[in-house]
């Protein structure tokens, strides 16, 4: 386990729970608006904290936290996983995964194990653009076994995009919505381009302006027909 950072309190990354949130280190991904380099390009990883001390100050809390959000980087990548969740799970804490969908294979081991109270998945772009967004070749092939899995588990769980204008016209978005058709929650967030990104190129492409932002918010959550025109 590669752990990149412990955030001891959070009371919005866990919908409704007074949470810890635990930083994987390490992603298969390189997606162009990425906000975490120091979690995904190796060059670039912060000192890694070790699993005993987070798990030490998770004893600690056992009383006032009641979950653990487990993010990225991208968790799935992760050996041993399985053990850290299982542990998480023997100290009482709900647990929330967040994760970009692209192991299939582990979310299934995960559910059937029950090991997940909640799940959330990034859904980059449409299935067409995924590598344009990922900036690797083959992101998009499981993501909608993924989507799937996922919906059709039971457990809680939401979808999101986080939007960029070079990538996600409303039309993409009304695709990916379809992709995510049946699913509890799909929600929209405005991706913070700014010196952090992976690609500084996105730096000089044109973004939404906040009014834009919410005007796609209200197409995509269907209140508005989509004849708006960017
Ligand atoms: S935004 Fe993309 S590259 Fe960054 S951690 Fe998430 S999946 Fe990995």
């Amino acid at each position: 386990m590669r752990i990149g950072g412990l955030q001891k309190l959070t009371l919005i990354d866990y919908p409704g729970k007074i949470a810890a949130v635990v930083f994987m280190q390490g992603c298969n991904f390189r997606c162009r608006y990425c906000h975490n380099p120091e979690l995904v390009v190796p060059e670039k990883y912060c000192p890694t904290v070790p699993e005993e001390e987070v798990m030490a100050f998770l004893r600690t809390r056992q009383d006032y936290l009641e979950g653990v959000v487990v993010t990225g980087g991208e968790p799935t990548v992760q050996e041993g996983l399985i053990s850290f969740l299982d542990k998480l799970k023997r100290l009482g804490y709900l647990v929330k995964l967040d994760t970009n969908g692209s192991r299939p294979d582990v979310l299934k081991q995960l559910f059937s194990l029950r090991l997940v109270n909640y799940v959330a998945m990034d859904v980059k772009a449409t299935l067409s653009r995924y590598d344009e967004v990922t900036n690797v070749r083959g992101s998009g092939v499981k993501i909608e076994e993924s989507i799937r899995t996922i919906i059709e588990s039971g457990v809680p769980h939401e979808f999101r995009t986080t939007v960029v204008k070079a990538f996600h016209p409303v039309e993409d978005l009304l695709e990916i919505r379809s992709l995510v058709a049946g699913a509890r929650q799909y929600n929209l967030q405005k991706a913070r381009i700014d010196g952090k990104i992976l690609d500084k190129g996105l730096l000089a492409r044109e973004q939404y302006s906040d009014a834009e932002f919410e005007r796609l918010k209200e197409i995509v959550s269907g209140a508005m027909e989509p004849a708006y025109h960017w």
